[in-house]
């Protein structure tokens, strides 16, 4: 072997082992940004309801002796504090979507419960924005996944999709069933969504709307919920929009046969 050669491929060796451990490092750095920006999201977040039930509660103490400025300060105590119950339920959510355990253990779940579940939840904000819920599409459909995480993700579309419409409009959910996949479909005739936030509105405490989405109660997590959940069930989410007319969100997963008596749930066959 030619001592020439022995030099130059350790060098190029060594060189290569230099590229791994930068791209290495830069991953690294990269997923520590992201912890570091998840976190310091999060506690700007939960300042603000923090804040303003610290302050209702001194403001409480001060008309200690005006009931009906009690009722009032106390109802909005009740309000910031729903508004933290569902932030942190929602960051909870999140960084269980994105540990490894992932989903708490996979059962055979039917759609029409998980929509059923969903549309019950939901039922209260749509009656106060005055817009009607309709269920449409095929019955009858299952997959393998955590229900309590498919109702949840249902739910966060549902929610968007009524806060981001007009009264009297429709919001509709519908069941679709395309060969091995089952696609269900939230779709709404609100504002819609422009092409440059398409992508970026999947993306955790991003806004397309700031100021709507904190007057809805929105945490900027929902559909990054959405999207980690599908992907969890080995699906994906897509979204069609067309600002001023509507948008229709759809989370799409690996269908399976409506289990048998003894519970045992499996792959659809072609
Ligand atoms: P939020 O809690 O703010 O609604 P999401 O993660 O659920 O957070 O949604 C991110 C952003 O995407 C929202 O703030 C809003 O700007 C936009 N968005 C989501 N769903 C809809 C919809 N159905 N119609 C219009 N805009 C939507």
């Amino acid at each position: 072997l030619d001592p020439r050669l022995v030099s130059a491929r350790a060098s190029a060796m060594g060189a290569r082992l230099t590229l791994l451990i930068i791209r290495d490092v830069t991953e690294r750095e990269r997923l520590d940004q992201m912890r570091n920006d998840f976190v310091a999201n999060t506690s700007h977040e939960l300042k603000t309801p923090v804040g303003a039930v610290t302050l209702l509660a001194e403001a409480i103490e001060s008309a200690a002796d005006d009931p009906e400025q009690v009722r009032r300060f106390a109802a909005r105590i009740q309000a910031e504090a729903g508004r933290l119950g569902q932030l942190t339920g929602r960051i909870m959510s999140l960084s269980r979507l994105q540990s490894s355990d992932g989903l708490s253990g996979l059962r055979p779940v039917s759609l029409d419960e998980v929509i059923a579940s969903s549309l019950e939840a939901h039922a209260v904000q749509a009656d106060s924005a005055a817009v009607e819920l309709v269920r449409g599409g095929d019955r009858g459909t299952w997959v393998l996944g955590d229900a309590q995480i498919l109702i949840e993700a249902v739910g966060n579309l549902l929610a968007n999709a009524i806060a981001y419409s007009p009264q009297g409009s429709r919001v509709g959910v519908g069941v679709r069933v395309e060969g091995e996949v089952v696609e269900i479909a939230v779709t709404d005739q609100g504002i819609g969504i422009a092409e440059a936030d398409r992508e970026r509105i999947f993306e955790r405490f991003y806004r397309a709307d700031e100021a709507r989405s904190r007057r809805t109660g929105g945490t900027g997590l929902g559909l990054s919920i959405v999207k980690h959940a599908a992907q969890r069930h080995g699906g994906e989410v897509r979204l069609w929009s067309r600002p001023g007319r509507g948008s229709t969100f759809t989370v799409r997963l690996p269908r399976i046969e409506a289990p048998s008596a003894d519970g045992t749930g499996k792959k659809k066959k072609k």
